[in-house]
């Protein structure tokens, strides 16, 4: 996408020639092949290789089942299957995610309660969850906001005092650790993303982990019709071509086409999630004097993936709002976005009756935040480029 570079800052030219994408992803040719390798076999659609890509991902995740699903909302939808959510069932998430995370909620007829964050880590922390559970509360789904890992032992904690589900929205934490032990095994289920914004890709595609058996055959029957062929099973019948729809499930599978992707991509992870690291690192050292602007907050005993580097603009400091930096971002190529619109700000959430100013906090993060470009396959050069354009940004506009 090109920009118009006559307008950037001071009239001059753009700090960077071309634009620079937030985020995109890696293939290699080693990914190439081991599609290609699919193309000429037997099964395109949900074949062995699903098999061997759920097992690898459960292994890489500490969990002892994984089941994928053709993307992550999907993922998330029977999430919230498994775990019961029907109508009447209060769920509590975050509004500072993708809608997504509230989404499936709706899918299953439940209602979707949004707890507001904290100033500082942008998650939900078991404190405003708590004010919030009532008999009628099912379940919480928090959200590792950038990656950077929520307290999920201090929400583990209510979760049991209050016998709920704790669906985490991993969507941006595949590969990071909370007190030493990879996200994925450590509540009832955990969903990745591999949209190819995400740590690895297999173009759509998502998944559930989980420690819990009666969960994993749940899901395995709502992502295919809620269809069954296991003898073990079958309540009508046991001839060799009998199979039984026991629910109403969906066609949610994932391909081997991308299950073999997600295999290849599953060996770079540790070596993104280094990049990603080192690339963060670059940026907190190059805005440590702007004063304008607050770099993200880390937990020191937990290691974030880096899905987002958002940095919030201190407009008390600046004469213009975000969206006059954004802009000028932009002009200078720089591919910023905005993580997130708060979820029940959308018309649809507004329509359902949700007020503006229900989540405070969550509000004036919002007005505030603003991505900068982060990703594997950037270089060093790109990411001094993105330090020197938000320190020219920053400078045209102090008061
Ligand atoms: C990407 C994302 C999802 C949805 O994943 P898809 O694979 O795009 O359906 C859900 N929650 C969050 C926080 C995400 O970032």
């Amino acid at each position: 996408m090109a920009r118009d570079s006559e307008l950037a800052i001071n009239g001059g030219k753009p700090i960077r020639e071309q634009y620079l994408a937030y985020s995109r992803q890696w293939i290699d040719e080693k990914d190439i092949q081991s599609v290609i390798k699919i193309l000429n076999g037997d099964y395109l659609t949900t074949g062995p290789t699903v098999n061997l890509f759920e097992k690898k991902i459960a292994e890489y995740a500490n969990a002892q089942y994984a089941v994928s699903f053709a993307n992550g909302t999907a993922a998330l939808h029977g999430a919230c299957y498994a775990a019961g959510i029907t109508k009447g069932d209060e769920v509590i998430t975050t509004p500072i995610t993708f809608a997504a995370s509230a989404n499936c909620v709706l899918y299953q007829g439940g209602t979707v309660v949004f707890a507001d964050i904290n100033p500082d880590t942008y998650n939900i922390e078991a404190e405003n969850i708590k004010n919030l559970i009532n008999n009628k509360t099912k379940a919480i789904i928090p959200v590792h906001f950038t990656g950077q890992p929520i307290d999920i032992g201090a929400i583990a904690k209510i979760a049991a005092e209050y016998n709920l589900v704790v669906i985490e929205d991993g969507a941006h934490a595949l590969g990071a650790e909370f007190k030493g032990k990879k996200i994925g095994g450590l509540s009832t289920m955990t969903m990745f993303s591999f949209h190819p914004v995400k740590h690895i890709t297999t173009g759509e595609g998502g998944i559930i982990t989980t420690n819990d058996k009666s969960i994993y055959e749940k899901l395995l029957l709502f992502r295919s019709h809620g269809i069954t062929r296991d003898k073990e099973k079958l309540r009508n019948g046991t001839e060799s071509w009998y199979y039984e729809m026991q629910d109403l499930g969906y066609n949610y599978r994932m391909t081997d086409i991308q299950a073999a992707l997600g295999i290849s991509q599953l060996e770079k992870l540790n070596k993104f999630v280094v990049l990603r690291k080192h690339y963060a690192q670059m940026y907190n050292d190059g805005f440590e004097n702007i004063q304008e602007v607050v770099t993200p907050y880390q937990r020191e005993d937990c290691n974030s993936s880096w899905h987002l580097y958002i940095l919030r603009i201190r407009l008390d400091r600046l004469s213009v709002d975000r969206n006059k930096i954004f802009q000028a971002l932009q002009k200078e190529n720089i591919g910023v976005n905005v993580h997130y619109i708060p979820v029940y700000l959308h018309p649809y959430y507004q329509g359902l009756g949700y007020k503006k100013g229900l989540c405070k906090e969550a509000e004036d993060f919002y007005r505030e935040c603003i991505t900068l470009p982060l990703f594997p396959a950037m270089t060093e050069a790109d990411v001094e480029d993105v330090i020197q354009g938000v320190e020219k940004v920053i400078n045209s506009f102090r008061v």
